[in-house]
């Protein structure tokens, strides 16, 4: 164990303070030497069936999952495992005379080559092929899977970053906080983090130097880890954390600034398994019920009476409370694999969220059908929004739609910078807007949202950022229209006044992540709102304005 106290910097993406040694995911097994290969067709099968057990692994983990964007990405991992293709690659390199586990190897190879030169998404996708061949190969090995330690106490779980597999093995009794050497505000291990209300720290070089045991501090707000701390620290840094959590969890009810200004404060969700009941974070409804989750997998369309049952499980499981569901937001950082949208050369730019509608407008008419007989049959107070809307005369010909089924309230997100701009025109045909401020990032500063190296670019105190969030916030305010947050911003307490003061008249968000931004809430005035929105706005970059908000 290091004593040598050091103190390293990234970025907090959760805030939080939390101590424990260090330990770092698993190490991946090498590949032993090739051994000769007596019976080809037992090799085919062990190979085959170390896939099939990589699958298995995959699906029981997302069955377990607490958290349906989690159990979303996993599944399409399991679909990425499953595939004909791979099965047959792994046959061709058998019957060439390579063992089961170099035939996996050289298989997911073939792929990984291909993702790359395609670009784009799939080149995005080339960790995920990694980790199911290093999960094939350990299991005919051996060996147990590659990934999180579980090592009956309590500790800091350090990664280069977080691949979505590893992080359904999370136990959040045992892993108090994360580090990752790479990631940004909208990676992975940022939105997980968040989803289990863990401190957070990702962009963090140096951290894989630590030693494996080392006590470290992590401090999820100021995006720093002090290493080499003695147990003393480590223990004053959780009876604070106690503390802090008990003052947090002593504000209830709806959300309101400290002269009692309402925002209404919302949770996110993907499917019926992560609503909060409502005595548990008091969220007020749902402001993003991201319906492409329940979809992931689909290679099929869902039918309209799929959807009417998922749909309906969720408003009744709101009991009465606000649902503001988003109809499918398909393309990117989300495929659903049976829109087709392979071979887009640039999938963030291409047609994706509410463009689809260009091509399968059946698609939305279908969901929006399914949507109102859902809503019927529950009495929901139903909200429906489009994602990804540029420009006014889509979101006039969604608010139609909307209409056209029989549905009282229709919205868009902000996600374009161009639909930002022209907020107040977009207010003359939708009842609501709502700011995805992670696409709204990435289009703004034309940094992908899941590249960790332009983390600085996608950090939610971005000046620019806000003074867009703030051209939504004066339109709304002008006529009266309700304006949201739904994106990762909004789970920021320290920046839940200045949203407020911008204008933003709801914050969705991670259950968790409620109860830190309803007290901070509760901490300014509304006037304090507006005054520190100016200050963060006028800053010259996200470093002087968290500091002069803060
Ligand atoms: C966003 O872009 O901020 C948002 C809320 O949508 P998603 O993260 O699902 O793209
Ligand atoms: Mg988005």
């Amino acid at each position: 164990m290091s004593d040598q106290p050091v103190s390293l910097s990234g970025i907090g993406v959760c805030a939080g303070i939390a101590a424990g040694p260090l330990l770092r995911i698993a190490a991946v097994p090498a590949l032993p030497p090739p051994t000769p290969v007596a019976d080809t067709a037992a090799e085919v099968e062990r190979a085959h069936a170390a896939l099939a057990e990589v699958v298995a692994d995959l699906e029981r983990r997302a069955d377990r999952a607490s958290d349906s964007t989690i159990e979303g990405v996993l599944r399409a991992e399991a679909m990425m495992a499953d595939d004909e293709m791979l099965r047959d690659g792994v046959r061709e390199h058998v019957e060439a005379g390579q063992d089961a586990a170099h035939a996996i190897d050289a298989a997911f190879g073939s792929f990984r080559e291909a993702f790359e030169a395609a670009g784009g998404y799939l080149a995005e996708r080339v960790a995920d092929l990694d980790d199911l061949r290093d999960r094939a190969v350990a299991v005919l090995l051996g060996l147990p899977m590659p990934g999180v330690p579980q090592p009956g106490h309590r500790y800091v779980l350090a990664a280069r970053d977080l691949a979505p597999a590893d992080t359904a093995d999370l136990d959040p009794e045992q892993v108090v906080a994360l580090v990752t050497e790479v990631g940004g505000p909208t990676s992975h291990t940022a939105i997980l983090a968040r989803a289990l209300g863990l401190p957070a720290v990702v962009a963090c070089p140096g951290v894989l130097d630590l030693a494996e045991g080392t006590l470290v501090l992590v401090d999820g707000a100021a995006g720093r880890v002090d290493a080499g701390i003695d147990e003393a620290t480590a223990e004053t840094a959780r009876q604070g954390a106690v503390q802090a959590a008990a003052a947090v969890s002593g504000h209830t009810g709806p959300g309101q600034t400290a002269d009692g200004y309402a925002v209404k404060l919302f949770a996110n969700v993907g499917s019926a398994k992560n609503v909060p009941g409502a005595d548990e974070v008091h969220a007020e409804g749902i402001g993003l019920f991201r319906t492409e989750l329940l979809f992931l997998d689909r290679v099929q369309e869902p039918t309209l009476a799929e959807q009417v049952t998922a749909y309906r499980e969720v408003f009744t499981a709101m009991a009465g409370r606000r649902v503001v569901i988003r109809t499918l937001d398909a393309g990117a950082d989300k495929p659903l694999p049976f829109l087709n949208q392979e071979g887009e050369p640039n999938p963030a730019l291409g047609v994706r969220g509410l463009r689809v509608a260009r091509r399968r407008p059946q698609v939305l008419t279908t969901q929006l059908a399914a949507i109102a007989e859902a809503r019927s049959a529950t009495g929901a107070d139903v909200w429906v929004m489009a994602p990804m809307v540029s420009t006014v005369a889509e979101a006039t010909a969604f608010a139609a739609a909307v209409r056209d089924a029989g549905l009282p309230k229709a919205g868009v997100m902000i996600e374009v910078p161009a639909a930002a701009l022209r907020a107040a025109d977009l207010l003359k045909v939708v009842d609501f807007l709502s700011i995805g401020t992670n696409d709204l990032s990435q289009y703004t500063f034309a940094a992908d949202r899941m590249c960790g190296d332009l983390a600085d670019l996608l950090d939610p105190w971005q000046p620019a950022l806000l003074q867009l969030i703030g051209v939504c916030g004066a339109a709304g305010r002008a006529v009266g229209k309700p304006v949201g947050v739904c994106g990762e911003a909004a789970a920021d307490p320290a920046l839940a006044p200045v949203l407020v003061g911008l204008g933003v008249t709801s914050l969705s968000m991670s259950p968790r992540a409620l109860p830190a931004v309803r007290a901070s809430l509760a901490g300014h005035t509304e006037g304090e709102c507006r005054r520190l929105a100016e200050l963060a706005v006028a800053a010259p970059d996200p470093a002087q304005a968290r500091k002069l908000v803060t």
